[in-house]
């Protein structure tokens, strides 16, 4: 037994034995042959030790203050994953009805439930008060007398947060850096109407102001752009402070921890990250004469992404000879961009692996590619593997639980994988693959 090439990218129990990757000390080549293929395979004791080791860190570095951990759900949210990351005391975070429907169906109470979104509709802010939620995210002016509205019409009072764009810009990619001023997030530091929405909430009964919200972007590997915009929401809360008299009693810093997809990226050291954040909050406080506030995190990569592979079943190779005279070995899967369309929107890059046997073929460049109708249809742009790989090997790719089966489509009406739970019991599927008939029952004819 011997770890798979690359170890930081794998779910923590995976092995690999005479060849053949195992998860959970099942081999692959059985889940495949239960689940089928593609599967996205979930590592449920990893997921529950990331879920804890990043509240413990976030815990450990503000102690005293009070820390609360939301799992940002759209990463990927089903019920059992909701439970689980909720019995290691992660509240959970959702953007849209279906998500916040998903968490209270998993039976988290409403009270650890925040909803996001920059376009909510009055229903989905009518199912949030219904359900008492903790936190609505206020993204923008005209949404402030929209939920005062429904929290009187309810009778209950509204705990909101401001989300506030501080300028600050970090991230993997433009469409994924989310605090810079030219994009459709949250309320402007600088230009004012992040404390113009302040002041109005305050007037507000029926709103109850809880804190301040900032999400920089994504896939973040550095303590500073943290930093730089908790300082900026602690400017801003001394400022409301110096202005009205209430000293707001929250900090949400957001998510974006970032994490390895290729053999040499690193993860996040959240516990570094953690510790310089806070200590740059503390010094801001210090200098600010304020007390240090409560804190909030919203991670969501970097606790299901590391936790689940894709296992794809090899169909297609096809050597393709390149301009510069070298070639390149495309190996199609049986799934593709309906299953991970991260590749074809930002160009994301990810790594693969022969999971069901040995080779002793000399390793050749090559590209994993789906099979769907389009040429960007790219699982991984550059891998090396094994020269004989061929029709019926299985393929994995590591670091797929975000952003994966919560962005997948039915495009080329190919029914979407299911997400198999390995390690929690006998493995099972917890999210079922779609079949025909569920894209045939929405065709009405
Ligand atoms: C997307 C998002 C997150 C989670 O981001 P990750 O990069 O998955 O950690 C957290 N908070 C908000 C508001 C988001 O939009």
């Amino acid at each position: 037994m011997t770890h798979p090439n690359a170890p930081h990218l794998w779910p923590a129990a995976t092995a690999v034995i005479d060849g053949v990757l195992h998860l959970g000390g099942t081999p692959v080549t059985a889940l495949a042959e239960t689940f089928g293929t593609p599967s996205y395979l979930l590592d449920v004791p990893g997921l529950r030790a990331r879920a804890a080791h990043y509240r413990a860190a976030f815990e450990n570095a503000f102690a005293p203050a009070d820390v609360q951990v939301y799992y940002a759900g759209k990463a990927f949210l089903s019920t059992a994953l909701a439970r689980w990351v909720h019995a290691e005391g992660l509240r959970i975070d959702t953007a849209s009805a279906g998500e916040l429907a998903t968490a209270l169906a998993a039976g988290i109470d409403g009270s650890d439930i925040g909803l996001h979104g920059n376009n909510k509709s009055p229903g989905e802010i009518d199912q949030a008060l219904a359900y008492g939620v903790g936190r609505i995210v206020i993204d923008s002016l005209p949404e402030i007398e929209l939920v005062a509205q429904r929290a009187a019409a309810h009778g209950v009072r509204a705990p909101v947060m401001v989300r506030v764009t501080t300028g600050v810009h970090a991230g993997g990619h433009d469409f994924i850096a989310t605090a810079h001023e030219d994009q459709k997030f949250g309320l402007s530091l600088a230009g004012g109407a992040a404390m113009t929405a302040l002041e109005r909430i305050l007037a507000l009964p029926e709103l109850e102001l809880l804190g301040l919200h900032s999400h920089i972007g994504s896939q973040i590997l550095d303590a500073d752009g943290f930093a730089a915009a908790a300082t900026a929401l602690l400017g801003l809360r001394a400022d409301l402070a110096e202005r009205t008299g209430h000293l707001v009693g929250e900090l949400d810093l957001g998510g974006g921890y970032g994490i390895a997809y290729t053999p040499h990226e690193s993860a996040v050291d959240v516990v570094a990250v953690a510790r310089a954040l806070a200590q740059a909050c503390r010094a801001e406080c210090e200098r600010l004469g304020t007390a240090m506030p409560a804190f909030s995190f919203e991670p969501g990569r970097a606790i299901v992404g590391p936790s689940m592979m894709t296992v794809y079943r090899v169909g297609t190779v096809k050597p393709v000879q390149l301009p510069d005279g070298a070639s390149r070995l495309y190996v199609s899967v049986d799934g593709g961009m309906s299953d991970n369309i991260r590749p074809a929107l930002y160009g994301a890059n990810y790594h693969a692996e022969l999971a069901s046997r040995t080779s002793a073929a000399p390793l050749v460049t090559a590209r994993v590619v789906g099979k769907h109708c389009e040429s960007g249809d790219i699982v991984v742009r550059d891998v090396a593997l094994p020269g004989d790989i061929r029709a019926g090997d299985l393929v994995a790719v590591p670091a797929t639980g975000a952003y994966g089966r919560s962005m997948a489509s039915q495009y080329n009406l190919i029914p979407r994988p299911g997400v198999v739970a390995v390690g929690d019991g006998p493995a099972r599927e917890i999210v079922r693959r779609e079949t025909l008939q569920d894209l045939l029952a929405l065709d009405l004819g």
